[in-house]
């Protein structure tokens, strides 16, 4: 595989008129990009999308997650190897290249795409036909993966998820469902691996996430980086926009519904449906009224069907209670196969639909975004391109959070 693509560590940062002042005294040797750079770009600037590839990227574990505000935080030294940078998809990641690749790379000459459901009890576990939750039992009791990293609702805090790693189909079967905030999982795989204590050195795990997250494990895998060794197969679940949590119970409350009685939300055909455990319906609302709890780094995003996963699932196209499947690699083929005896699989009845959310999605996002959107362009955009395209716009880097501004003098 060539690497000719590989993310650049750029040779010089802040050169010919860095704007950032404030950082005029800190001597940055050259060709290093630090954490608190990557903070400033993109998650002070509340760009972040929440998908952890910086955290798993970190050689020397030093970005943690701040578990208040579910997002990456500098937990010890940073030694400015800038991979944080490289694998973010909202800044030195070039995301689009990623998908071209996969395609180029990975995917099957023509991908195969089903409606489809479950057809035993994962179909009344799962959001819509269950069939993720099947795929990965079946996979899991077939020996072929050692668990999935998934998410389920925290027994703390209404509506919120967590990263979890199932290991058994009644786990799976209890974490299916859509939670509609990012759980970082892709950053936690080795924390969750030390926890399960599984019986095996050299685990084999599905991955299931939104489609920015398989873009980075993709990314890792493609360069080599440790942190996609354990991950076999990825997942990803199609997505126009997550949220943050916080404003998403809080805007809930604005119409009167109670986090605490909400057994779960679906965000179908732009409305957004809470409904309480008996599945009656407390809400029913156009999903743009919650636009503001949703997270602003989305509207840079185009990839909706999760273009890098080996399979990926959604609810566009098909007829309730069925899931939208595509299935895009042959690692993707290999596993739909292994588990066909829990599926029920027919044709797509409305394929066009997914392909015109997927336009709409792309043409909103290269409205948006202040950069060239480039599939064909490097695969690392280095911090000057990055401040070239940013400063200026309503999307530039913002000064350090002044509490946090002491662990950058402690570690950096
Ligand atoms: C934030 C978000 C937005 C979405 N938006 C759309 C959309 O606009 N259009 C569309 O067609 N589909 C969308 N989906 C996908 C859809 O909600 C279903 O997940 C998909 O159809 C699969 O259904 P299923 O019944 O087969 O999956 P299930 O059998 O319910 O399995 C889903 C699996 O995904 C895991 N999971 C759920 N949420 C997360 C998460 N946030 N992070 C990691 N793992 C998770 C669960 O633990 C479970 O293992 C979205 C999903 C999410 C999470
Ligand atoms: S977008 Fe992803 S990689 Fe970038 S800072 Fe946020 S969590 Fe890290
Ligand atoms: S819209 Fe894109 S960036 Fe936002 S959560 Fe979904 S996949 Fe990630």
């Amino acid at each position: 595989m060539s690497k000719s693509n590989q993310p650049r560590i750029p040779e010089t940062k802040g050169v010919g008129g860095d704007p950032r002042e404030r950082l005029e005294d800190v001597a940055d040797p050259p060709g290093k990009i630090w954490f608190r750079d990557l903070d400033e770009a993109v998650i002070e600037a509340d760009r972040c999308i929440q998908c952890a590839s910086c955290v798993a990227a970190c050689p020397s574990d030093s970005i943690g997650i701040d578990e208040a505000e579910g997002r990456p935080t500098l937990v010890r030294m940073c030694t400015g190897c800038s991979r944080c940078w490289d694998f973010c998809p909202r800044s030195g990641l070039r995301y689009e290249r990623v998908l071209e690749f996969a395609a180029e790379e990975r995917a099957l000459e023509e991908p195969a795409i089903y409606a489809a459901k479950a057809s035993d009890d994962a179909a009344a576990a799962g959001q819509d036909g269950g069939v993720v939750t099947a795929l990965l039992a079946e996979l899991v009791e077939a020996g072929e993966l050692d668990g999935a990293v998934v998410a389920r609702e925290r027994d703390d805090d209404p509506l919120r998820g967590e990263a979890f790693l199932a290991t058994s189909r009644t786990e799976l079967l209890e974490a299916g469902g859509s939670i509609y905030n990012q759980t970082m999982g892709l950053g936690q795989v080795d924390d969750l691996l030390a926890d399960a204590d599984l019986e095996t050195d050299d685990p084999d795990l599905a991955l299931v996430g939104t489609p920015c997250t398989i873009q980075g494990v993709t990314a890792l895998d493609r360069y080599d980086n440790p942190a996609a060794d354990p991950i076999a197969l990825t997942v990803a679940l199609m997505c126009t926009r997550s949220f943050e949590h916080g404003r998403l119970v809080s805007r809930l409350a604005e119409f009167d519904v109670d986090p605490e009685a909400v057994d779960g939300l679906d965000v179908s055909g732009g409305t957004l449906y809470a409904y309480d455990a008996d599945g009656g319906e407390l809400l029913a609302e156009d999903v743009d009224a919650f636009g503001a709890a949703g997270l602003r780094g989305c509207d840079e995003c185009t990839d909706f069907v999760g273009g890098a996963a080996d399979v990926s699932a959604g609810s566009v196209g098909t007829a309730d209670g069925e899931t939208t499947i595509v299935v895009r690699t042959e690692t993707g083929a290999r596993a739909w196969d292994a588990a066909a005896a829990a599926l029920e699989a027919t044709a797509v009845e409305r394929p066009e639909t997914l392909e015109k959310l997927s336009a709409w999605n792309r043409r909103r996002a290269e409205s948006i975004l202040p950069r060239e959107f480039d599939p064909e362009g490097e695969v690392g955009i280095t911090y000057e391109q990055h401040l070239e395209a940013y400063d200026g716009t309503d999307r530039e880097p913002e000064p350090l959070n002044p509490a946090r501004v002491h662990q950058y003098e402690e570690w950096c």
